[in-house]
């Protein structure tokens, strides 16, 4: 064994040893996107080391030593990697979608799904149960993986948790006061993220939770400085939400139009809202549609499931279509009034919450949403970006300033012309480290 004084003095010496760890990176000639609310810049220069940006500029501008390793980017689009504030984990794998799925190595497997996805982090929303993914929370960090947050178990009066039998089981129902708040000092004391609420009554199935049970929770989230996220569905929910100080909404408000009392509740109480459109869009469309045969769905999703979802896809009824058709059309239009009003959009795609919603290219996917409902590119881009990490405060994400973390993605196409394009994706990088995708590739075949 080595004495301290000794080990000290060799600790010194490495220090002295220029790059040996973390060497400094160049990344030149691309079109940089540092933040998704400003003009890109052409023909850049983003120099990398020890996992983080160190400066970004035009080429030429950006001085770097003179070892540093230089990776030529021409013709490519560099943009921060992306965050998802939507998620359900762990509950499909293949064919199968069961609480028996939601093992460790399931919650491994899609979170480098993301990570090939170019998503640096995810927030699994209230369906998490057991010790197990708060351990693999910790394990993502210490791999430089896909960060994942959790919500833990979100609560709900009795039955009116998730919309899935599977997912039912994961939350709390919570009959009185006391048993909310209770609810909410267990959530915390596991060291949740964020604490999550359901306020639905899944078309007249189940009794909505009630709001001296909402306003429990969210007094006691606050009490404990956590956050709380409501999955709503009612226009009067949401404005009592709104009342009560929730921070977040899961979902467009979908029974109605948006008015001005509750635009004007989101943005006085500064609520996040994500939108969620991936679900009931998918819906909307019949036979399959092409995007199931990109190369970015078809590496990340198994085969099965994008067969079934053809299926899906084939038997839907025009009755059944027409339905969706309207739901979507009426989230369209809302998207479009909060995206006018400047509410703070952010990116949510609700992967996993029922079979075949598959996760990662689902992100990607509902940025295309988003601008179909009106929003800009950019717009898509920043909820899915410096809004999001600003949500989650993750403060060292979201943008590619110099000091953030180095995770971005490199793209063949720009998004700002397309956002599809965010799916052209030529390379990951998370903490300045390439995400080895050729070999993701090869272990899921
Ligand atoms: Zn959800």
């Amino acid at each position: 064994m080595l004495r301290p004084m000794r080990f000290r003095l060799i600790l010194a010496l490495l220090s002295l040893v220029p790059s040996l760890n973390a060497a400094d990176v160049l990344y030149e000639g691309a079109r940089v996107i540092v933040d998704a609310r400003r003009t890109p810049l052409e023909n850049a220069a983003l120099l990398v080391s020890g996992g983080r940006v160190v400066r970004v500029g035009s080429q030429g501008s950006v001085k770097a030593p003179k070892d540093a390793v230089r990776v030529n980017l021409s013709g490519k689009t560099v943009i921060p990697a992306l965050l998802d504030t939507h998620i359900h984990i762990g509950y499909q794998k293949d064919l199968a979608y069961a609480a028996a799925s939601y093992t460790r190595d399931n919650l491994a497997d899609q979170l480098q799904r993301y990570a090939y996805s170019g998503v640096a982090a995810v927030l699994s929303l209230g369906t998490d149960p057991g010790e197990m993914p708060f351990s693999q929370r910790v394990e993502q960090e210490r791999t430089g993986g896909t960060l994942l947050l959790l919500a833990g178990k979100g609560l709900a009066g009795p039955n009116a948790g998730p919309g899935d039998a599977a997912l039912k089981p994961s939350a709390w129902s919570v009959a009185t006061e006391a048993e909310a708040r209770n609810a909410v000092r267990q959530e915390a004391a596991r060291g949740v993220d964020f604490i999550k609420v359901w306020v639905d009554d899944r078309g007249g199935t189940v009794k909505k939770t009630p709001p001296e049970i909402y306003r429990a929770i969210i007094d006691e989230a606050h009490k404990r400085k956590l956050r709380a996220i409501a999955h709503v569905f009612y226009l009067d929910d949401a404005k009592d939400l709104a009342r009560s100080g929730i921070d977040g909404f899961a979902h467009l408000i979908r029974d109605r139009e948006v008015d001005d009392e509750i635009i004007a509740l989101i943005k006085q109480h500064g609520i996040f809202v994500m939108p969620n459109l991936g679900l009931a869009a998918s819906r909307t469309l019949s036979p399959a549609s092409a995007w199931l045969d990109e190369p970015l769905s078809r590496e990340t999703t198994p085969p099965l499931i994008l067969e079934r979802m053809r299926a899906t896809f084939a038997s839907r009824t025009p009755q059944a279509l027409e339905n969706s058709r309207r739901v979507y059309a009426l989230m369209r239009r809302n998207l479009a009034k909060l995206n006018s009003a400047e509410v703070k959009i952010i990116l949510g795609g609700d992967s996993g919450a029922i079979p075949d919603h598959f996760h990662a290219f689902t992100s990607h996917r509902e940025l295309e949403w988003m601008v179909d409902a009106g929003m800009s590119p950019a717009q898509a881009l920043t909820a899915g970006t410096a809004t999001a990490a600003e949500f989650l405060r993750l403060k060292n994400r979201g943008t590619l300033e110099a000091g953030r973390t180095a995770d971005f993605i490199v793209l063949n196409a720009n998004p700002l012309e397309g956002i599809a394009s965010t799916r052209q994706i030529a390379d990951v990088y998370l903490h300045g480290e390439k995400v080895d995708r050729a070999a993701l590739r090869a272990g899921w075949k």
